[in-house]
């Protein structure tokens, strides 16, 4: 079996060109992001922040009614 010497990135397996690559070891900007582990952690702050923050305003349940 003939092994090949292709270099990979370490983070999703894939062949790397390094003469091609500006990002070497990685294949792309996004793996060497993951591998700095910035990217997502910036992502999951933004993510669903403002679910909880929403008060639902009901005017019709605070009427006075007289009868
Ligand atoms: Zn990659």
């Amino acid at each position: 079996m003939k092994e090949s010497n292709t270099p990979r990135c370490p983070i999703c397996k894939r062949p790397v060109d390094f003469a091609q690559s500006p990002y070497r070891p990685f294949c792309s900007k996004r793996c060497k992001m993951i591998d700095l582990g910035s990217w997502f952690k910036e992502d999951y702050r933004i993510m669903g922040e403002d679910l909880d923050s929403e008060v639902v305003y009901n005017p019709a349940s605070n009427q006075d009614r007289e009868g």
